[in-house]
């Protein structure tokens, strides 16, 4: 929870000699303000900032890390005070603290150094003394006056925290950064800015808040519009995507990994074993082998003069089939053996190297998914459930990581995350390890594929939610094994929803707020929309306000919202939202369950008997306390018309440039939405209907015939997920190709 502490200034003279504060103005149309703050050795802010390219932000020096950080900060600030006051930035010098004025107002960056502000500094030492928290990007503003100066000290446990300041400071003054484009922004105006005894603490309500993006299906790096976006809404999760590092690293961002596979393509069978084996000629050019010749070395067995992993040590690989037997490994099958310690050492080994020397040495954060199947011998089932292996497998990629810190090969922290996915959901069964490297570790629970008609904590839920729900109280419950952090990985953009302009503003609103009572520490979604965000420019913008401060006021930020991105327009437009929202709250059933389903038990089911087939929220025939899907379904068809009318109401309009640009952007979203639900309403209309009801049956597939032929050359816009053509997005397309060819026209 964001903590708001006022410290009136009765309390501040008890305290303290200094004279009691009174109001000031910081800034007005002919007043200057002087930012000030450590420069280091640059010679200019300007220079300072732009180092942002050049330094090293992995090694072991922060310092230049922090200068760098911090000019940016004095930039921003610059730039919007500017704005705000309509004056030009030469009225508001950013110095180094060594040029501090004789007298003036100021805004400093950091608790100040010079001896002139030593009764300041003195004052934000006693008011940082009341926080216990250690969280790192905590951060405070705190007004001063004095006989010679007046202003602000933004100070923070870190660089990140004082950047933070600054936008902290902004958002108050009404400053939104909305979207990440041209316009995406808006900056009040006023004719000064009035301060009087201003005296904040804040502190995140997630310590990790921010985006999951696949590396390995998304190759468009984030811009420079968009990490400006991030960073000024607080966002500090990224993955590696190898590009624009410096700038993301200069907003505070962490970088993780970004893969779900690491088992699958850190240690392959069939990779060439990188050591010199002691019996083996031809490797001698690697480093020494470390461990024990394998008793089942049978040496080069398929004779290609190369030794693979499973040739050197035909034990360390899983195995699918419930057998203890090692030797016979399937080719490409690659999940380790967890009861075999070296193999443990190696696999941890394998990520310790690649962050030092390879491709993750821009990485802070190693993601480690829950792989979909563990080794089946008879060891590793009795090591526990999958959570419990996941866990056995972060403590020792944390202890691996602990002896290279220690050796100075890895010079920077590297935090690990485990992410738990369906069956390693069940919490740990088995006590962790006294030195479990807790504060240098997360466990993610990925609500995926989780419902979206419903909250996450909502009992109505018995399909789906409610076992996610379940183990969510049993991983943060009194009885816990696992007693470190806590995070949730969210799916607000799945690439099961094929780009559909999805939203989710409800349900966040209440899921987030529930997340941070209940105790989770860090949230994450996949997969955020980079450029043309449409609907979705309210979900990462919401998303990123509340995971901030998780109390934040919804209702209100949605109403701003709209107001200020849709002037003139602006209730049509949250009308139309919230139609498209509730349309698209059913996506969970018919685009992940329904493509699932069997195509011949579907239609056996609706080839006999009568009367409609009742679903449940997973296309499941339903018992009859289960959600009614069949209804819902309905009101998504209604609700999509409902949409088109109030699209087509906005299209109409007469507005701005830019609103009509991102008008535009809106119906083309929904243009693909609606072609999408007339395809499944057909779909859907058949595997419901029973032979009494043939004609609807037939009308069904005589309109699929129409949806397919129209559907075959049409594009998705802006695709993220590599796929374009929406049939083939459609996840049934073998589905509908079969229901055509068997059903008569
Ligand atoms: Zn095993
Ligand atoms: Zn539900």
């Amino acid at each position: 929870m964001v903590r708001l502490i006022v410290i009136f200034s009765l309390a501040l003279l008890f305290f303290s000699c200094a004279p009691k504060e009174q109001p000031f103005d910081l800034i007005d149309r002919d007043q200057t303000c002087t930012i000030v703050l450590e420069l280091g050795d640059y010679a200019s802010v300007e220079a300072a900032c732009a180092a942002y390219d050049s330094i090293d932000w992995f090694d072991a020096d922060n310092r230049d890390d922090d200068i760098c950080r911090q000019a940016l900060a004095a930039i921003e600030l610059q730039d919007y005070l500017s704005r705000i006051i309509g004056v030009p930035k030469q009225q508001i010098p950013i110095v180094d603290t060594a040029a501090l004025p004789d007298s003036g107002h100021l805004v400093l960056l950091g608790s100040p150094q010079h001896d002139d502000l030593s009764s300041v500094r003195r004052q934000i030492k006693r008011a940082w003394r009341k926080h216990k928290s250690a969280n790192d990007q905590a951060l405070r503003i705190d007004s001063f006056y004095r006989h010679n100066y007046q202003g602000l000290v933004l100070s923070g446990r870190s660089s990140v925290a004082i950047l933070y300041a600054v936008y902290e400071l902004l958002n108050r003054w009404g400053v939104r950064w909305y979207a990440p484009d041209k316009n995406g922004e808006y900056v009040p105006h006023y004719a000064k800015i009035g301060i009087h005894n201003m005296h904040l603490y804040v502190e995140p309500s997630f310590r990790i808040r921010g985006f999951w993006m696949d590396a390995q299906r998304i190759d468009e790096p984030a811009d420079s519009l968009f990490i400006s976006w991030m960073g000024r809404n607080h966002l500090n999760l990224f993955s590696n995507l190898q590009d624009n590092i410096g700038a993301l690293k200069q907003r505070g961002v962490l970088l993780n990994t970004g893969r779900t596979d690491v088992f699958l393509t850190l240690l392959r069978p069939e990779y060439q074993y990188r050591y010199n084996h002691p019996t083996f000629q031809g490797d001698e050019q690697y480093p020494m082998d470390p461990y024990i010749i394998s008793e089942y070395f049978k040496g080069d067995t398929n004779r290609d003069d190369k030794l693979s992993y499973t040739e050197a040590h035909p034990e360390w690989f899983g195995i699918e089939a419930d057998t203890s037997d090692h030797r016979r490994v399937a080719a490409g099958f690659s999940h380790i053996c967890l009861s075999q310690p070296e193999a443990i050492r190696e696999f941890v080994q394998t990520i310790v190297d690649k962050l030092c020397y390879g491709d993750w040495q821009t990485c802070d954060i190693i993601d480690l998914w829950t792989p979909e199947i563990w080794c089946t011998c008879e060891h590793c089932q009795r090591m526990g459930n999958d959570s419990d292996k996941l866990l056995y497998l972060m403590y020792h990629l944390n202890r691996a990581l602990a002896a290279a810190r220690k050796k100075e090969t890895l010079q920077r922290r590297v935090f690990v995350h485990g992410y738990a996915q369906n069956s390693a959901l069940d919490p740990p069964s088995i006590a962790l390890p006294k030195d479990f490297a807790t504060a240098n570790s997360a466990l993610f629970l990925f609500t995926g594929p989780r419902c979206f008609n419903h909250c996450i904590i909502d009992a109505k839920c018995i399909d789906i939610n409610i076992w996610f729900a379940k183990n969510l109280w049993s991983w943060l419950g009194k009885k816990k094994l696992y007693d470190g952090d806590i995070y949730i990985a969210e799916n607000y953009n799945a690439s099961y929803f094929h780009n559909l302009p999805t939203l989710h503003s409800t349900v966040m609103s209440i899921d987030i707020q529930d997340f941070a009572e209940l105790g989770v520490r860090g949230i994450n979604f996949q997969h955020v929309r980079l450029r043309k965000g449409g609907v979705q420019v309210l979900t990462n913008y919401q998303f990123a306000r509340q995971a901030w401060d998780a109390h934040v006021p919804t209702d209100t930020l949605k109403q701003e919202f709209f107001t200020l991105l849709y002037p003139a327009v602006s209730k049509t437009v949250a009308d139309y939202m919230e139609r498209l929202e509730l349309a698209l709250s059913t996506i969970t059933t018919w685009c992940y369950y329904l493509p699932q389903r069997d195509y011949a038990s579907l239609k056996g089911a609706a080839s006999t008997g009568s009367g409609l087939i009742k679903m449940n929220e997973r296309f499941v025939e339903r018992t009859s306390d289960a959600i009614d899907f069949n209804s819902l379904w309905e009101n998504t068809y209604h609700l999509i018309f409902e949409a088109r009318f109030l699209m087509d109401e906005l299209l109409a309009e007469n507005v701005t440039e830019d609103v009509r640009r991102r008008i535009e952007e809106l119906d083309e979203e929904l243009q693909y939405a609606e072609r999408m639900i007339h395809l499944y309403d057909n779909v859907i209309s058949y595997f419901t209907r029973r032979p009494d009801e043939k004609y609807i049956k037939d009308e069904a597939i005589y309109r699929l015939n129409e949806n397919m032929r129209r559907l075959r050359h049409y594009e998705i816009p802006e695709p993220m997920f590599g796929e374009a053509n929406v049939l083939a997005a459609s996840g049934i397309q073998d589905m509908l190709e079969r229901l055509i060819e068997e059903e008569p026209k």
